[in-house]
């Protein structure tokens, strides 16, 4: 500890007194009123315009665990540290917590979200810990770090500003005025008291206990650029006033552990359970092997992806839901739980090291999704995919919404026989677009039998029931010396140009004796 620095002094330093003390930010953040065990988490991020996959991972733990324990999840703007466009990048945010039916609670109380408008916050605190002796002003300048970092890397030893290297630690009052009184805006540095030498013991819930050396670095807290907390100093500040007891976040931010630790216990504020979660992999394509995903090469690493593609978002979190939650999808099969948000998460599970992202085994998932819909809702998620993100052929097909609904609900009226090859939105209007003349490519490549054909038409009408149409499909095999069979495959692909469809009578009756009879001829 240093000696306090004086209020009128501390003022200066941080630009303008104050606005609260400890107890009144203590008052005006209460300990939440919730029952025993629900957990307050919350997502956090700095708003880059790019969700990717790992932020869609971390904001359905901290949901889920919210969600189960009667708990609070929020969502906390982290913009100290960015010079984007901000507001852009936020609605990034929120429509990708809506389009993955994710539901936040920023209560007024606890409020602001945006850490940009919690200036006040920091500041109370940090005039705090300057007048306690335990954060002091730094003066240094940028080329002054510069050289101290370059002395540190010849000398190899650990490069940062700490100890000896910490030059304005100690700097006394009239020193702290005569820097005040030339112009200069310091930072708020960390008068850090820690020993390297030392360890500081810990649990993660996904890396159960571990221990790491004491910080003796004497970080930034406020940056004398805009006078804005670091992330560190806005994690301290943020998740004790918000009152948050579970922070989940990446395993790049494992390594700060123990300067948090010092920090809430320099404060005397209680830690917040720390869930530091592993980074998802995938099967490099060309090489093989297991690597993180990547921004560069993965376009599946940006979650638009799935929107844009027409993946049904709530198969996306199942396979995620399965990934953390190793024995959901044993459960599910039993038919134990009926989705994700019914099956307890259990933070000692979640994995710790690089969980493979499948996009495979995502399809798996996204079929048996869709085989659950009821065709109203599978037409309607269709209908808004193809407004949304399909082209012009998409368009026209979503276009007549009782044809599209009597394609759809081919094969859907036995629960136990549902198929199962609807993939995505978008590949399901692909995968049924012979139902539409202006997508429909008559197959020339087949070799019909012509006879067999003829004789079809010759009896058919779109009146029959599935019956006598089977029967009249036998009279022509008859006729034509041939098996039944062969009769239907003529017909299937005259009708749709492919070898294998579902069941063809629903598919002729869907198309119409119109239609039926036109392709027929075409062929003939
Ligand atoms: N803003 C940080 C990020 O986006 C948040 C990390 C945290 O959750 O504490 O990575």
């Amino acid at each position: 500890m240093r000696n306090g620095l004086s209020k009128d002094l501390i003022a200066r330093v941080l630009g303008g007194a104050p606005k609260y003390t400890l107890d009144e930010l203590e008052t005006k953040f209460p300990a939440r009123n919730l029952p025993e065990g629900a957990m307050v988490t919350r997502f956090a991020p700095s708003p880059t315009g790019y969700m990717h996959l790992g932020n869609l991972y971390s904001f359905l733990i901290d949901y889920k665990l919210a969600q189960q324990s009667n708990g609070i999840f929020l969502l906390r703007i982290e913009d100290t540290d960015t010079k984007r466009e901000i507001k852009e990048a936020v609605n990034v945010v929120i429509k990708a917590l809506s389009d993955f039916g994710i539901k936040y609670n920023n209560d007024e109380q606890y409020g602001p979200y945006y850490q940009s408008q919690r200036k006040d916050i920091y500041h109370s605190v940090a005039a705090y810990l300057l007048e306690k002796g335990l954060a002091y002003p730094c003066f240094l300048t940028q080329e002054e770090m510069d050289d101290i970092r370059e002395k540190q890397g010849l000398a190899g030893i650990a490069t940062g500003i700490y100890g000896e290297f910490a030059r304005d630690r100690d700097m006394s009052e009239e020193d702290i005025i005569k820097h005040l009184d030339n112009g200069e805006t310091p930072t708020i540095r960390l008068y850090s008291m820690g020993d390297p030498n030392k360890r500081i013991y810990f649990k993660d819930f996904v890396r159960g206990s571990i221990s790491l050396p004491e910080n003796n670095e004497d970080i930034v807290l406020i940056k004398s650029t805009d006078r804005l907390p670091t992330y560190h100093f806005a994690h301290l500040c943020d998740d004790h006033f918000m009152r948050i007891t579970h922070v989940v976040r990446g395993e790049e931010y494992f390594g700060t552990v123990a300067l948090h630790i010092q920090m809430f216990r320099m404060m005397g504020w209680q830690l917040p359970n720390y869930i530091h979660t592993a980074t998802l992999d995938k099967i490099d394509e060309e090489t093989g092997k297991q690597r993180k995903m990547s921004k560069r090469k993965d376009p599946e690493n940006n979650i638009a992806f799935f929107l844009q593609e027409g993946w049904p978002t709530e198969s996306v979190v199942e396979y995620l839901g399965n990934i953390l939650a190793p024995g959901y999808e044993e459960a599910k099969l039993k038919g134990q739980v009926r989705c994700f948000w019914d099956y307890e998460l259990k933070p000692k599970k979640i994995p710790g090291s690089g969980s493979l992202f499948d996009m495979k085994k995502l399809e798996w998932w996204a079929k048996e999704y869709i085989a659950t819909l009821p065709v109203s809702e599978l037409v309607k998620n269709v209908v808004d995919w193809a407004n949304e993100y399909g082209n012009e052929d998409n368009k026209k097909q979503v276009a007549d919404v009782p044809y599209l609904t009597s394609v759809l609900s081919i094969e859907r009226d036995n629960p136990k026989r549902i198929r199962k090859d609807f993939i995505t939105w978008q590949q399901t209007l692909s995968e049924v677009s012979y139902f539409w003349d202006f997508l429909f490519n008559a197959n020339k490549e087949y070799e019909y039998n012509k006879d067999v054909l003829r004789e079809f038409l010759a009896t058919y009408n779109a009146n029959d029931d599935k019956d006598s149409w089977w029967n009249k499909i036998v009279a022509v095999a008859e006729k034509c010396g041939v098996k039944p069979g062969e009769v239907a495959m003529n017909l299937r692909v005259a009708m749709t140009g492919r070898t294998n469809t579902p069941d063809l009578y629903s598919v002729m009756q869907v198309l119409g004796g119109e239609r039926v009879k036109e392709r027929v001829n075409m062929i003939l």
